[in-house]
């Protein structure tokens, strides 16, 4: 099963990808954290990539889609993949169809969690994440636990472009981008809403009833 997960930076997709891949024995592939860490090795990639999100705009489909399809290649991960901010536009969406197709596989869903520009403002602005285990947390929603020895002080961190003028750049143009998109796997039919509000309980539970039903 392939899962693709929509949703404006900072509605939480990496948090609740987090689970579903330990729930469902999916891999996660976050395009985000691909560039991430092709920015801390610092190639000339990396600092081109850097340069990019850090003033908002996103990423060269050319160098998204290498990322993406070095992960599709690989057979260890093959339908058992979670896309977590991927497609952002309608031509990442051909290119992934095309992908698909040449390493024989599909996608079976297309969930969006729906989610609006105060709400984003609040988990941008307080998003930090352990940088030794990934977790991600929230300065108001989902602080890290006191006890827990890997995500203690030292290891957490905020992103560099988690600011406020960032998340709202990044929402319209999130926005505008993705809008087609959605409409490309409605077309599908593989499009589901959730309501990114709700507390990030409540989408998991949603989210794995809905999985439940496909993997019957
Ligand atoms: P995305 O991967 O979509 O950019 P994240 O998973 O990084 O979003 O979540 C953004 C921020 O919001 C993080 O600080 C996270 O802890 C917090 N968060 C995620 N989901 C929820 C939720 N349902 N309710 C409250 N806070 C959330
Ligand atoms: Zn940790």
């Amino acid at each position: 099963m392939n899962i693709i997960i929509f949703g404006p930076p900072g509605a939480g997709k990496g948090t609740q990808s987090d689970f579903i891949v330990k729930k469902f024995k999916l891999f996660q592939l976050s395009t985000g954290n691909l560039l991430r860490d092709e920015i801390k090795k610092k190639t000339q990639l990396g600092l081109e990539i850097n340069k990019e999100i850090n003033s908002g705009n996103l990423v060269s489909d050319k160098i998204v889609g290498k990322l993406v399809e070095n992960f599709l290649s690989n057979t260890n991960y093959k339908n058992k993949i979670i896309f977590d901010g991927y497609p952002r536009n309608l031509s990442q969406a051909n290119d992934l169809d095309k992908l698909l197709i040449k390493y024989e596989q599909k996608i079976d869903l297309a969930l969006n969690l729906k989610t609006d520009i105060e709400i984003i403002k609040k988990r941008i602005t307080g998003r930090y994440s352990c940088n030794k285990c990934g977790k991600i947390y929230n300065k108001f929603f989902n602080p890290h636990p006191k006890n827990n020895n890997c995500c203690s002080g030292e290891f957490l961190n905020k992103r560099g472009d988690d600011n406020i003028d960032v998340a709202i750049k990044r929402f319209n143009t999130y926005t505008k981008e993705t809008s087609p998109v959605l409409d490309f796997y409605k077309k599908k039919k593989l499009y589901k809403e959730i309501n990114g509000e709700s507390s990030i309980d409540q989408i998991y539970k949603e989210i794995s009833d809905i999985i439940a039903v496909i993997e019957a």
